[in-house]
């Protein structure tokens, strides 16, 4: 970006104005107008002084991030692992307060990366709640909780920090195929009652279980384009010319009855012939999947569609849920829940090649 200082006037000093005030730095009678004066400066000095930045009055860009990440604060928008990273002073939060609770998140940076979700989960996990290191509302509160039991100094029985799991992740070095179901246009698959299309959520739930896969470490091919449609031969070629370890294919179910719902995991079978890798990993899949929804168990089930017999390798088709569910529907606004679901289905595979279950 490029560099804003005194005599400097126009939107972006307004930006600059406004988020120092809301810093609490005052700006005194040249207030937020526009015009980078000598109070700006001032300010702006301060707040440098404040973040151990160089201290000249001018936004440059190291200035300008802080002032980005000094203006989040916890609970103002949902953290959890993906790339680019979050950062700001909302994950400074978390990590100061994870360091204190025994939750080791190494080095205190603001960055929401690897370790500190690691240490949201192992936090998480001690406290009972479901392990998806998603920093939300119920998260924060057990924080908070816990945070002013030990600020208290009265002796409780805190739980100790979680030692980390082995580091190694087991997904790293694999490559993974991520097959959005359907593709709109032309193929919508199943439409909710208020418009949610399938091949949409599954776009964004792939994609968020594809960047937890890059993050630990594992290779991740996509067999179609947001907004794309493939047909279904060629997305299984894809995978077999890749020589990919997994396909996974994400669908969400649908009914003509609004009030059925329920998670199923297929894999390939056809009479007798089944695939028992495939199965293994349906397994796993569902098996988290329905810890993470508390929803009704539809079971694995065997299947032989196109794409889970003709992959050369483990291969599964999930339904997490009924789209056409007015309930999930309205789920699958929240980004939380989307996030929940890519979080279940990663730990489902991790599970599976660790040998789990
Ligand atoms: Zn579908």
């Amino acid at each position: 970006m490029e560099t804003i200082k005194k005599g400097n006037r126009g939107k972006e000093v307004i930006d600059i104005q406004s988020r120092l005030t809301a810093l609490g730095f005052k700006l005194g009678r040249e207030g937020v107008d526009g015009v980078f004066g000598p109070a700006t400066e001032k300010a702006v000095k301060e707040f440098q002084k404040k973040r151990k930045l160089f201290v000249d009055g001018i936004v440059g860009e190291e200035t300008w991030r802080e002032l980005v990440d000094a203006n989040y604060t916890l609970g103002d928008r949902l953290l959890y692992l993906k790339v680019p990273f979050f950062r700001g002073d909302d994950v400074v939060q978390i990590q100061k307060w994870l360091n204190v609770l025994g939750f080791n998140v190494g080095e205190i940076d603001g960055v929401f990366g690897v370790n500190t979700e690691k240490a949201v989960r192992s936090f998480q996990k001690s406290t009972g709640l479901h392990s998806d290191g998603i920093v939300g509302p119920t998260t924060i509160k057990a924080l908070e909780n816990l945070k002013s039991v030990v600020d208290s100094n009265i002796k409780s029985d805190f739980p100790e920090g979680v030692s980390a799991r082995e580091s190694s992740s087991s997904v790293a070095g694999k490559r993974i195929v991520v097959d959005f179901g359907h593709g709109y246009p032309p193929d919508p698959g199943a439409v909710g009652s208020a418009g949610l299309k399938e091949s949409e959520m599954c776009e964004d739930i792939g994609l968020r279980f594809g960047n937890l896969i890059q993050l630990s470490g594992g290779e991740v091919c996509y067999v179609r384009n947001i907004g794309d449609f493939v047909e279904l031969t060629e997305r299984v070629k894809t995978a077999n010319d890749l020589k990919a370890n997994l396909f996974v294919s994400f669908h969400l179910n649908g009914s003509a009855d609004p009030v059925v719902d329920g998670t199923s995991v297929y894999y390939f079978k056809r009479n007798k012939n089944f695939s028992a890798e495939g199965k293994k990993l349906a397994a796993s899949v569902q098996r988290r999947l329905l810890e993470a929804l508390g929803s009704e168990d539809r079971g694995i089930q065997g299947a032989d569609f196109l794409v889970l017999k003709l992959t050369k390798m483990a291969a599964i088709l999930i339904e997490p849920f009924f789209i056409t569910n007015p309930e999930r529907e309205r789920a699958l606004r929240k980004e939380d829940f989307r996030q929940k679901i890519a979080v279940a289905v990663f730990d489902g595979v991790q599970d599976y090649f660790t040998g789990v279950l």
